[in-house]
């Protein structure tokens, strides 16, 4: 088998009326790099990739492509072009090569790019490999199981937001069938994010799971403080809450200081980033986002030195990616979703077939590859092909 042609298509949704907002940072709108690997026998592999540094964004909230997008199209598709689609390590480390060749910095992407550019076509070579082999992903990596517990990511801060509206919307996750949930916190006081966090415990009783997400909004002595007011609450996990520039030693100083298991990973570009995680971090559970930087073929390889340091994964974001990988392997502990249409155009209208999540638990499909179709009209109404 050939590869042919490496086709990068950028689709996005219009800016969000009300901008949901983690501690630092505003989520204004969304979008997702989907590659089309061809092939000579026919077989099509989808891969994707998320992040809106990706690729130019102007002001009316239409993406174009660049970044990410034009790196496929300029600098990985030579590269790619002829070769047989199901050798996914030897072009993992042909295109890896890319980041640190002589005059890498010359190529016109930076390593960011580079990376999540391969993300989406290592991710389209599985589908090629599991297509190939008449076999689901989740199956053909492991297939530990069919079905991976999810829950859901909310209490974002929005302009206008009562504690009364976030416990309105931590009921409805619930009340949809989900039994774990994960809230923003970080952008307002300590003080005020604990009574926030202690309204959802009382909203929703003490069988439902809460997790909390810092976004890397407190320094070291913050998140302690924080972790010690929010262990009486029953927190499943404290993630990323410090700041972007101590995020191994400074994590470990928190994860020293409290009882709740501390949860990072989805900045994370490579296997050596998340071993310094895992090794000196202090971390209980594993976020790496394999469809932010540098696919499955890197993700395998963090699953395992997961396994060996009792390390569960719970990757970031992209579920219908994601979850293959949470199925296939026996250390895939929960797995993140966004089923508001609000928050998530991307899982409610960039499929027309895609697995399902009820009562907080995915059923794969037993369809070859990732087992998605692409929704033609999504592509057609939001998408700019390279
Ligand atoms: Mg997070």
């Amino acid at each position: 088998m050939k590869i042919t042609d490496v086709e990068p298509i950028v689709v996005s949704w219009p800016p969000f009326e009300n901008s949901f907002w983690t501690s630092l940072n505003r989520i204004g709108q969304v979008s997702e790099l989907v590659v089309l690997v061809h092939t000579d026998e026919g077989i099509i592999g989808i891969g994707e990739a998320h992040g809106g540094s990706m690729h130019y964004i102007d002001n009316t909230g239409v993406a174009h492509i660049s970044g990410a997008g034009s790196t496929v199209t300029d600098i990985l598709k030579p590269l790619l072009i002829g070769e047989n689609p199901l050798d996914n390590e030897r072009l993992w480390s042909k295109m890896f090569g890319l980041t640190y060749q002589k005059g890498w910095s010359q190529i016109g992407a930076t390593r960011q790019q580079i990376l999540a550019a391969m993300a989406a076509v290592d991710i389209a070579l599985w589908d090629i490999k599991g297509k190939a082999a008449n076999m689901p992903v989740w199956r053909l990596l492991g297939g530990y199981r069919n079905t991976v517990p999810c829950y859901v990511t909310g209490g974002y801060y929005q302009d206008g937001k009562t504690i009364d509206d976030l416990t309105a919307e931590c009921k409805s996750y619930v009340e949809t069938g989900y039994n774990a949930i994960k809230l923003k916190i970080g952008g307002v006081s300590v003080e005020e994010d604990v009574d926030r966090v202690t309204a959802v415990r009382e909203a929703v009783g003490p069988d439902i799971d809460i997790m909390v997400d810092v976004n890397e909004g407190y320094d070291v002595r913050t998140a302690i403080r924080a972790a010690r007011l929010l262990e009486p609450l029953d927190i499943r996990w404290l993630e990323e809450p410090v700041h972007w520039y101590d995020r191994i030693e400074g994590l470990r100083q928190v994860a020293d200081a409290t009882t709740i298991p501390i949860a990072s990973g989805e900045q994370a570009l490579t296997r050596w980033d998340a071993r310094d995680l895992l090794t000196r971090g202090g971390i209980k559970i594993m976020q790496f986002d394999c469809t932010r930087s540098a696919g499955i073929t890197e993700v395998l390889k963090i699953a395992g030195m997961c396994a060996a340091q009792n390390v569960n994964l719970a990757l970031h974001h992209d579920p219908q990616v994601h979850g293959h990988v949470m199925a296939a392997l026996p250390n895939g502990e929960i797995l993140e979703t966004f089923p508001s249409a609000a928050r998530d155009p991307i899982w409610a209208e960039l499929f027309s077939v895609r697995p399902e999540i009820v009562n907080s638990q995915m059923t794969l499909l037993d369809r070859p590859g990732w087992g998605l179709e692409l929704n033609e009209d999504t592509l057609e109404k939001r998408g700019v092909r390279g």
